[in-house]
């Protein structure tokens, strides 16, 4: 007997081979019926003995193809025919927009073979892909997702790469960037003012990189810095050149056999790098790697990633060797896409540009992922994710953008029962990053086909991400506190409505009192919060100089904790600070002038930090903090105590106990991984406390940790760990903790602060 049923699936499905594989698995279990992409994503009709059925939709719902994301799969039955085979019909030409353009996804096992197939016609085609792999989001200048509607528009397919396009059991059935030598893109090599390089471009580039020189290479979401990762000299050349003093650079190497000859690699990192979304991994660098110590200078991490293009295997096997492989740009601005971007703002930095025709139009970083707790958290969200959306528990009313903040931008568009996060911007001290936010935000818009009609921003008189907002034109501009928003990302990304505990700790950000906040639990729902704990402010003498010299805060700190006669001499600390300097500092703290206070736990690091390593600067952002949550060793024992004052509203965490018994220690001689261990679990036992007496107060509701401290993994697991007996714990995983992710918090606030209005 015969039965039919249509199965309707939801979710990032087109553009990823869905079709051609339904074809075949329909093929395979002898079901006829049909399938088709629609507005909402996939139609199948499917017809056969209802035993047949249930195993086909079983499959569909279990063996999606890897690029694939299916959120929601329902069938209903349907009137039985009896069609001949199973066939693609064509799309659904709907009003509405919202069709979901895949992310970027890495070079396939299939495409990786036919590259190293001397046999095979695209034998060492930089461009070769197909249906499960290849470059997306970053070509898609308009929807629906076709070839027509990408970059790949002017190029016209041979026959024989049109047959493959039109084929439904073709891996290349409908496979947008489908191309071969003779139709497609071509690679070629240019010195720095635009002159052609002669002979074979790989070669050239290859050669360049073994001489210990610059090439700039093209990628999926923009333009890469690359140098031999070998050579000291080499990766000093690119620090000088890119004016980037210390922060680390991110290697590549061709493949995971290589990567784990350069770090220790569990089975979750191993997933991780030779997933489809291909990020940058930080994992524990070996100590015998043949890696530059210059990549990651005094860390004991380093950031991997796998070669994810077929231009990065030919590039990577000609080399011989990883390569640093860093974003081609200038300290503080966006990615360059284009020739005329490297040429112009870049100059002097490249020695050779390894480009090509296919245009980028949505520029893409790479995206950052760390494994911690035994789960990967998304760091940064670009590449590979990008504009994959977050469902959300309960629909926006109307479309709303969230512009984040200055730090780690990224934006966020929410629509119905969706929100898509924006790629990574960067941080906005260059002109031409606000244009980018901009443009991002502008791109999302188009891509999803809405208007945002409410605006979110930071509540920060000074940050620019919050001045663009409020010049967007929209119906409401709703300002978020930077904390309530982390907390409401945390809620949006494991649908909960609230009220939850949110644990949000990080750097700074503006409180609605006009003090900058940053160590907070929050009792929150989506429209608002209580403020239920915060942590003890740190004066920060001479203000913003005080975060990058770190030296000025733990002196004011130490005053603070010892009562204004802390044992100085004794800290090497201050071994170079001469007594004029020190007194001067103090007097701006005496007088309260220039001297902010923060309440930020990222600046307690920074305190604690200093101290232990007698590290007087923070060269980069949070470089102090991760240098003390990387040397803190499990093996340490014992735990400072951190005071919490619940006599005050909020109560107060007051880590000046905790500051006194590590002065004592470092006196003692003890060194910095045992005092940074008793540190970090210190931290971590008063905010369990602090949380179990709100949760006693307000009945036990979820906990949310969200904030850019919750990428150091003591807090991350020793905080989860110790509230999981009696509480559900929530941490990211696909949203960043830190401020990249606060935009997507942003936008579900605006959205419950606005829903009643008409
Ligand atoms: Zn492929
Ligand atoms: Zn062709
Ligand atoms: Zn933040």
């Amino acid at each position: 007997v015969i039965a039919g049923r249509r199965i309707e699936i939801r979710g990032t499905v087109q553009g990823v081979g869905f079709r051609p594989w339904v074809v075949r698995l329909a093929r395979e279990l002898g079901v006829a019926g049909r399938v088709r992409n629609d507005a909402g994503g996939v139609t199948v009709e499917a017809f056969g003995a209802e035993g047949v059925l249930e195993s086909f939709t079983r499959r569909l719902r279990r063996e999606p193809p890897a690029g694939a994301d299916v959120s929601d799969l329902v069938w209903q039955p349907l009137r039985a025919e009896a069609p001949a085979e199973f066939a693609v019909a064509p799309s659904e030409q709907a009003a509405e927009r919202r069709v979901a353009i895949p992310p970027d996804l890495a070079i396939c096992e299939a495409c990786l073979a036919e590259l190293g197939d001397p046999r095979d016609r695209r034998f060492g085609y930089p461009f070769v892909n197909c249906t499960h792999c290849g470059p997306r989001f970053t070509i898609a200048l308009d929807v629906p997702y076709d070839r027509a509607a990408t970059t790949m528009a002017p190029f016209r397919m041979c026959e024989r790469c049109a047959r493959e396009y039109g084929e439904p059991a073709d891996r290349r059935f409908h496979a947008q960037p489908n191309a071969c030598p003779t139709c497609g893109p071509r690679l070629r090599a240019e010195d720095p003012a635009g002159g052609a390089v002669p002979g074979d471009p790989i070669a050239a580039a290859a050669a360049a990189l073994a001489a210990g020189r610059i090439v700039a290479v093209k990628g999926l979401g923009g333009f890469h810095l690359a140098c031999d990762a070998t050579s000291e000299a080499a990766v000093a050349l690119l620090r000088a050149r890119k004016r980037r003093d210390a922060k680390p650079f991110a290697v590549m190497a061709r493949t995971l056999a290589e990567a784990e000859r350069i770090a220790w690699l569990g089975a979750d990192e191993r997933r991780l790098l030779a997933s489809p979304a291909a990020p940058i991994v930080l994992a524990r660098r070996r100590s015998g790697a043949r890696l530059a110590g210059g990549v990651a200078p005094e860390s004991p991490l380093v950031g991997l990633l796998l070669a994810y293009t077929p231009l990065h295997h030919l590039l990577c096997a000609a080399a011989g060797r990883p390569l640093v492989m860093t974003s081609a740009n200038l300290a503080g601005e966006p990615i360059a896409c284009r020739e005329e971007d490297v040429r112009a703002r870049l100059a002097g930095v490249p020695d050779v540009v390894l480009t090509h025709d296919r245009a980028i139009v949505g520029p893409c970083e790479d995206s950052v992922a760390r494994v911690i707790g035994g789960a990967p958290v998304v760091m940064r969200r670009s590449r590979g994710w990008v504009p994959r959306p977050v469902p959300l528990a309960r629909p926006v009313r109307r479309p709303v953008l969230g512009c984040g903040g200055d730090f780690k931008n990224a934006v966020c568009l929410a629509v119905g029962a969706l929100a898509y996060p924006g790629p990574h911007v960067g941080d906005l001290d260059a002109v031409e990053a606000g244009e980018a936010l901009l443009e991002s935000a502008r791109r999302l818009e188009r891509l999803v086909g809405v208007r945002a009609e409410v605006v979110a921003h930071d509540l920060h008189p000074a940050f620019r991400s919050a001045a663009l907002a409020r010049g967007l034109p929209a119906a409401h501009h709703v300002g978020v506190q930077h904390h309530h928003a982390h907390v409401a990302s945390a809620m949006a990304e494991h649908g909960l409505l609230g009220p939850v505990l949110g644990v949000a700790y990080d750097g700074t950000g503006w409180g609605p009192d006009g003090t900058a906040w940053g160590g907070e639990v929050l009792l929150a729902d989506l429209d608002g919060f209580e403020r239920v704990a915060t942590w003890r402010p740190v004066a920060l003498p001479g203000g913003e100089r005080a975060i990058r010299e770190v030296w000025r805060a733990a002196l004011a700190a130490l005053d603070d904790a010892f009562a204004g006669e802390p044992p100085l001499g004794a800290l090497a600390l201050f071994a170079g600070v001469a007594a004029p300097r020190l007194a001067a500092i103090r007097r701006l703290c005496d007088a309260d002038v220039a001297c902010p206070r923060a309440r930020g736990v990222g600046r307690w690091f920074d305190v604690f930090g200093a101290l232990g390593l007698a590290m007087q600067e923070s060269r980069f952002e949070g470089e102090v903090a991760t240098a003390w949550s990387n040397v803190a060793d499990p093996a340490a024992r014992g735990a400072y105590p951190v005071a919490i004052d619940f006599g005050r509203a909020p109560w107060e965490i007051d880590p000046r106990p905790a500051l006194r018994a590590a002065v004592d220690d470092v006196r003692r001689g003890d060194g910095a991984p045992a005092i940074a261990a008793r540190f970090h679990r210190g931290v971590v036992r008063a905010t369990i406390d602090v949380v179990r007496a709100a949760a006693g107060r307000h009945g036990r509701p979820p906990v949310v940790l969200t904030g850019g401290c919750f990428q150091n993994p003591w807090l991350a697991e020793g905080v989860a760990e110790g509230l999981a007996p009696g509480f559900a714990v929530h941490r990211h995983r696909d949203v960043p903790p830190g401020d990249g992710g606060i935009a997507l918090g942003q936008v579900l606030v605006a959205d419950a602060r606005t829903r009643a209005c008409a």
